[in-house]
C-alpha cells in the first residue's frame, strides 16, 4: 500500500471544509446526510466541527440491477433520517468517482423537497466523472487510483485506517 493522504492532511482538509460550510450556512439549521458505509468516518469527524444547529441522518444507495446502470438509476435502500422537506441538506459521500452514486442520490432526495441540497465528498477522483454535476464541496482531488482507508473499503476491510492509501493491482 502506498500512502496517499496522511492522518494529518485529512484532519486539516476536514477542518478547512468545516470552516467553509460554517461560513456558507451562517448558522442556518442544517441536515447532514451520510451515504453508507464509506462516509461514516468523514461524517463523524466533520459534524463534530460544525458548531451550529444540525440534524444528522444516514442513507444507503442501491443500484437498480438491469441491462445497464443509467445515471440516476439509483434509489435509496435504507434511510435513517429526519424529515428533510423545507430543510437545508448537505449530502456526504466518501468519494466522487464516476459520480453516478451522488447524482442518483441527489435526484432521489430532490423529490423530498429540501429547501436546498448540496453535496460534499472527501475525495474527488480526477478525470472519471460520467455525470453533469460536480460536488459542491470536496476536501482533496486524487488521481485515478483505487484507495482505501478513512471509511473507504476493499471488501469491507481497511475502513478503519486513519489515513488514505492506494492499493496496487496485485493487492486487489
Ligand atoms: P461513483 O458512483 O462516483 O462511481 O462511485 C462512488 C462509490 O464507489 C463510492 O461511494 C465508493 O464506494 C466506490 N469507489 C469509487 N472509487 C473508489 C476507490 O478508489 N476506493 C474505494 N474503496 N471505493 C471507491
Ligand atoms: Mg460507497
Amino acid at each position: 500500500m502506498r500512502l496517499v493522504l496522511s492522518e494529518e492532511q485529512i484532519r486539516d482538509g476536514v477542518a478547512d471544509l468545516s470552516r467553509q460550510i460554517t461560513g456558507d450556512y451562517r448558522g442556518r439549521p442544517l441536515t447532514v446526510l451520510g451515504a453508507l458505509t464509506g462516509s461514516l468516518v468523514f461524517l463523524s469527524d466533520l459534524i463534530r466541527q460544525l458548531d451550529f444547529r444540525l440534524q444528522v441522518g444516514l442513507i444507503r444507495a442501491r443500484s437498480y440491477r438491469g441491462r445497464s446502470i443509467l445515471p440516476g438509476a439509483l434509489t435509496i435502500q435504507d434511510a435513517e433520517m429526519p424529515e428533510i422537506a423545507g430543510r437545508d441538506v448537505l449530502l456526504l459521500d466518501d468519494i466522487f468517482d464516476t459520480g453516478r452514486t451522488l447524482a442518483g442520490l441527489v435526484e432521489t432526495l430532490r423529490e423530498l423537497r429540501p429547501a436546498s441540497l448540496k453535496t460534499a465528498v472527501l475525495l474527488l477522483k480526477q478525470g472519471r466523472s460520467e455525470v453533469p454535476m460536480v460536488p459542491d464541496y470536496y476536501c482533496f482531488e486524487i488521481p485515478d487510483v483505487f484507495v482505501v482507508g478513512y471509511g473507504l473499503d476493499y471488501n469491507d476491510e481497511y475502513r478503519h485506517l486513519p489515513h488514505v492509501a492506494a492499493l496496487d493491482k496485485d493487492e486487489l
